[in-house]
């Protein structure tokens, strides 16, 4: 579902270069989830804004859901964004003035689905994270961990191709976190394929596999096994 391929980003920070990634490699495919760990600014937030088709890399080719980022129109990588890629960014960024349901249900509107089908799917997705009854609820009526699966049902909704999430765990406390790796390894069972950003060397342990970052460039891989299958059911993996 994903591939990057020689990928690099160079941002200009006055005179400077800074550059945020070199050369990166990464494939992941359709029910894969692979953790991403490194340090602060090792680069870990860029490579998800390339990979969702949120900024262009200087040089290197993604493909996402076998479409070539770098031949798309402005449309066809917004309409791309919308229907195959989902994002749970750090902050949740749910919309204050819409409710759990709206918010899980925009992203289907916004692509041209009927809203009472929207809404109907948003509400699967609820119901799935266990948040049927925080439907009708704002935001701000939510609290940090509900916020959060609201943010995940809303990236999973619809027919999703790839999950990206930037410190989806960040916020919470460990019960919490475990809840949400469940939740994110069981939309890869689906057939999803999910890069995951984490501190959490415990969480991360729980993906197919984890790539260390460091300067911008992956110095490692791990390959944990067993599968995410065990997880859902007993114990993280060791
Ligand atoms: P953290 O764990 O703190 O979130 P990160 O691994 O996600 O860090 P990135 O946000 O990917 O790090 O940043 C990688 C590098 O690129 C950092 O040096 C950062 O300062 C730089 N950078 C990121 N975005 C920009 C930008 N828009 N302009 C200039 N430099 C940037
Ligand atoms: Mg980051």
């Amino acid at each position: 579902v994903l591939v990057m391929h020689e990928v690099s980003k160079t941002y200009l920070d006055g005179a400077d270069e800074v550059h945020a990634l070199r050369d990166v490699e990464l494939t992941v495919e359709p029910g894969r989830m692979v953790a991403v760990m490194g340090p602060s600014g090792s680069g870990k937030s860029t490579l998800l804004t390339i990979a969702g088709a949120l900024e262009s890399p200087t040089s290197g080719e993604v493909h996402v859901a076998g479409q070539p980022l770098a031949t798309l129109s402005r449309d066809e990588r917004s309409r791309l964004r919308r229907r195959a890629i989902g994002y749970v960014f750090q902050d949740f960024n749910l919309l204050p003035g819409l409710t759990a349901a709206e918010n899980v249900a925009l992203p289907l509107e916004l692509d041209g689905t009927g809203a009472g089908k929207a809404r109907a799917a948003g509400m699967r997705a609820l119901e799935e994270l266990g948040l049927a009854d925080r439907a009708a609820r704002f935001p701000d009526q939510l609290s940090g961990g509900e916020r959060q699966r609201v943010a995940i049902a809303r990236a999973v909704v619809g027919d999703r191709r790839l999950l990206l999430a930037d410190e989806p765990t960040g916020a919470l406390d460990s019960t919490n976190g475990e809840a949400v790796m469940r939740m994110l390894l069981a939309a890869c069972k689906r057939g999803l394929a999910a890069v995951v950003v984490t501190h959490d060397a415990q969480l991360a342990s729980w993906a197919d596999r984890v790539v260390f970052i460091r300067d911008g460039r992956i110095v490692d891989r791990t390959s944990p096994r067993p599968g995410p299958e065990s997880l859902l059911t007993g114990e993280p993996a060791r």
